[in-house]
Parts: structure tokens; sequence; C-alpha cells
């Protein structure tokens, strides 16, 4: 199948500045060189402790932010040299789920007005019934109740909530979504009902999804593919069955090994404790930025960074070990 993206060397380097003239005296480097790619219907899951960079990846796609460096394509077109109606059309292709579905919506919004705004944004010929009607219909979809139209968010559950984002991301009939964090803010019994609803939209929809979590059994329940992060950088790239029978990264493997193992009841998988903390992104470490915790580090690990390279068929790793 086709790419629908590709991610290629993307870098986010945030200025610190300090002194007396407030000039810039170093960068946080939130996102140092990220390339991945998502296949046309596929899901990609990104998963990392948080402050990894995977948000920071994720809204950069969107110009949400402007990278400082790298190329994004969207069916082959480099967004991050878009400007103007170039780059509001694509924004219709590509719309995001937040985290926080008290934050994202406006409490005292009308459900049915939240909705219909990106489709007023963008069609303004769409209006009156027959535009209600199309809302309806997506509300209807996310599986909230018909007379949600008339109600305000502040009405709503949190998993009601997130649909009514949900609703709104599908508004424009996008190509990707990028789901960050969906599900982190909501009770778990509400989890699997919010994360089975957008598997059942991406077959209706067509949908191609990023779809960011620092927690593994979710990524693990929506991914086709997994990418790990660490520090602004990805780790290790596989499909989800490698990536949980066989992770060759270091770091993977200690992720891996804290999740607990359905097939295998009663035997515990020895858990790899990682020692010190995650090193800060303004001053990461040389060479592989996983050096410093790394159970597996050598000599070169602190001199050469490691690139991804593809060590088993589809399974992209950046380790020294296996170079
Ligand atoms: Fe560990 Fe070295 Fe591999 Fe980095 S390159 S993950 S430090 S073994
Ligand atoms: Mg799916």
């Amino acid at each position: 199948t086709e790419k629908l993206l590709e991610v290629n060397d993307l870098k986010m380097h945030f200025p610190v500045k300090g002194g007396f003239f407030k000039r810039t005296i170093g960068a946080v480097k939130a996102v140092d060189g990220v390339s991945f790619d998502i296949k046309k219907g596929e899901t990609l899951g990104l998963v990392g402790e948080s402050g990894c960079g995977k948000s920071t990846t994720g809204r950069s796609i969107l110009r949400l932010l402007d990278p400082t460096d790298g190329e994004v394509l969207f069916n082959g077109e480099d967004i991050t040299k878009l400007t103007g109606k170039r780059l509001r059309d694509i924004r219709q292709d590509i719309q995001m789920v937040f985290q926080d579905p008290y934050a994202s919506l406006n409490p005292m919004q009308m459900v049915g007005d939240i909705v219909s705004e990106p489709i007023k944004n963008y069609h303004k010929n769409r209006k009156g019934e027959e535009l209600k009607a199309e809302v309806m219909d997506l509300l209807n979809r996310v599986g909230l109740p018909e007379d949600a139209y008339y109600k305000y968010a502040h009405e709503f559950s949190g998993g009601q909530r997130q649909r009514i984002g949900i609703a709104r991301a599908l508004a424009l009939k996008p190509k990707l979504i990028i789901a960050d964090e969906p599900v982190s803010a909501l009770d778990v019994s509400v989890q699997s009902q919010v994360l089975n609803l957008l598997n059942e939209l991406q077959d209706e929809f067509d949908l191609t999804y990023l779809f960011i979590a620092h927690d593994l059994s979710v990524v693990k329940h929506m991914s086709d593919r997994i990418g790990v992060m660490y520090l602004g950088n990805i780790m290790e790239v596989a499909e989800k069955s490698s990536i949980y029978a066989e992770p060759l990264h270091p770091y993977t493997q200690a992720l891996i090994s804290a999740v607990p193992d359905a097939s295998k009841i009663g035997q515990k998988r020895e858990r790899i404790v990682l020692e010190g903390d995650v090193p800060s992104p303004e001053n990461p470490p040389s060479g592989c930025p996983f050096h410093t915790r790394c159970p597996k580090a050598m000599d070169e690990c602190s001199k050469i960074k490691p690139q991804l390279k593809e060590v088993k068929p589809g399974q992209h790793v950046a380790c020294l070990l296996y170079e």
C-alpha cells in the first residue's frame, strides 16, 4: 500500500533564552531527528514516557508548531513548506483528537455548534437543515444521543466529551487523524469503549491513524506498527507482533518487560528496571541518547549516535549493538 505520511528527520528545537539581554543560550531538543512513515489505512502507535517528544511530533505534523527542520510529506507533498490557502486546505485532511476533552471543548458551546463549526469554516455553502442533518449523522456515528445536538459540552461525561471531540475531528472527512493520548484522561472503564469506537470509525471512514500514547497496553490494542521514542528520537519501529515478541532495542526491551504477558500466565517475564532518570532534552547525552541508562551500553555508545536501521524485515532499530 501507498504511504500517506512520511516524516523525514523531523526536528523541533525550542530556543532557551537567558541572561540580561534574553539572548538565545541553548535549545530544548524536543524532537531531534525523527523519521517514520504511515501507510494508508494503517495505525502507527507512537509510544514513550512523558516528555519524549511524541506529542510535539504530532503537533508539528499538523503545523500547530512549525518544525525547526525536516520534511513531512502528506501524499507526497511537503507540509512544512506550505503557506496560505494550500496549508489551510490540507488541514481538512489531517485532524487531531486531543488528550483532554475538558480542555479542548468550550463547555458553554452547544454540541451542534462545536461539530458544525469546522464545516462552516470550510464550506460556506453548507447550512440550514442540510448541515444540521450532517451533524446529527456524525453525532449518531460516534454513539451520542440525538438530543446531544442542543446540549452543552459541560453536560457530558468525559467519555462522551471525547466522542464530541471525535465527531468534530470527523466533520471535514479527514484522511489522517492524529490522536494524542485520546483516552488517558478518561476512566479506565470507558477507555476501551472509546478505543473500540476509534477502531470502528477507522474502517467506516477509511482513516489512517497516528496514535500517540504512553500506555503500552493502549498502544498494543490500537496499532498495526509501533514506534518507540526516547528523548526526542525513535529507538525502534516495527510491526506490533515483532515489538512484543522480540523487542531488539534495549529501551524497548525494558518497556516491554514491564507489561504483564497474558500468554505466559504464571511465568514471570524478567523485569528490566532502568537506573536513573531521563536526561534533560536541553542537554541530551552525546552519542546514543539512551547510553546513560542502557544496561548494555558499550564504550562507543557515548561517542556515536546510532541511526535507525532495518535489522530484521520491517524492524528498524537505532542501536550500535546491531551495527
Ligand atoms: Fe544501549 Fe549502546 Fe544500543 Fe544505545 S547504542 S541502546 S547505549 S547498546
Ligand atoms: Mg485499526
